[in-house]
């Protein structure tokens, strides 16, 4: 069993990269890729760990973009996974990444700003001092629960921000599209992380499927802690039909974020990804 989707505590994971290699072993995983948010960070701190303890460390990163739908510019985002199987990426990929962490700590002060608008009272520091690499809006889901102004993570989202909240700050990203052609240029895997989360109709899907694998789209991510197993058999034979190549994994966060999900097998075991999901990908690089 491999997992091909995880999150340290770089991005908005609660393990540390450590932590997390070490997880993987205990559990006899054959392989993980480490996908954290907009950063590289956990990757490249848990490459020589992986390499000690004789662990197969994928490199990966999960990357937001919006959706276009018939031409105009939605507010569905859409989670694309990269994924560098044989060689770090190439070109300016890691300059763009370093402008997207600066345009996202410019979008968290006027977040701050809004929340205190707001009446919430929570700073900059105070969230910050949460996240490592980057700060993201889950880092401030903490601090909102720590001070008692949310009861759950959950509710920080519904009350303070998410989409629908007053407080609500938007973040720049580019189109899927655009994103699925910039990992290509830089030697990278575009997948389409849990298409469930698109929430559109199978139709609808197949076509925007169809879209970006004009841009460059490369993969499907079939297995997910979120996707039933029949769902699970719909993406695989999906998969196969429009010639993507299929991946997946548990979008393990740690014990303190999703504690419903465990690395390898997801939600109460619904997850269990193969080996020869990882053996394409490989291929497909080689290839490229
Ligand atoms: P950011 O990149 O800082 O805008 O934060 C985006 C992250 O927040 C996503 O990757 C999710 O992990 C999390 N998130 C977004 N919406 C929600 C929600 N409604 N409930 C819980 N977590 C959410
Ligand atoms: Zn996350
Ligand atoms: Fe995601
Ligand atoms: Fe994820």
């Amino acid at each position: 069993m491999i997992d091909l989707h995880s999150h340290t505590d770089e991005s908005d994971g609660s393990l540390t990269p450590k932590q997390l290699v070490d997880l993987a072993q205990n559990i006899s995983l054959e392989a993980i890729a480490i996908t954290d948010h907009d950063t590289f960070a956990g990757y490249d701190k848990a490459l020589p760990l992986a390499q000690s303890i004789g662990l197969d460390l994928m490199q990966g990163i999960e990357l937001n973009s919006h959706a276009m739908i018939n031409g105009s510019a939605t507010a569905r985002y859409v989670h694309i996974l990269a994924y560098f199987p044989l060689k770090p990426p190439q070109g300016e990929f890691v300059s763009w990444l370093s402008d997207t962490r600066r345009e996202r700590s410019q979008r968290n002060q006027k977040l701050i700003a809004s929340l205190q608008s707001n009446g919430v009272d929570i700073t900059l520091a105070e969230v910050e001092a949460k996240g490592r690499t980057l700060t993201g809006r889950p880092h401030f889901a903490r601090v909102l629960v720590d001070k008692g102004y949310a009861k759950s993570l959950q509710d920080a989202f519904h009350r303070y921000l998410g989409e629908e909240a007053p407080s609500y700050v938007h973040r720049e990203s580019l189109t899927t599209l655009e994103t699925v052609a910039l990992v290509r240029k830089s030697g990278g895997i575009p997948v389409v992380a849990h298409p469930i989360r698109l929430g559109l109709e199978r139709a609808a899907e197949r076509g925007f499927l169809e879209a970006a694998k004009s841009a460059g789209l490369l993969g499907l991510e079939v297995y997910h802690s979120e996707h039933s197993p029949e769902l699970q058999q719909y993406y695989l034979h999906l998969a196969g039909e429009l010639n993507l190549l299929p991946t997946g994994g548990s979008d393990f966060h740690g014990p303190s974020v999703k504690p419903d999900i465990d690395l390898g097998t997801g939600r109460g075991g619904n997850v269990d990804v193969p080996l020869s999901f990882l053996t394409g990908l490989r291929q497909a690089a080689a290839r490229l």
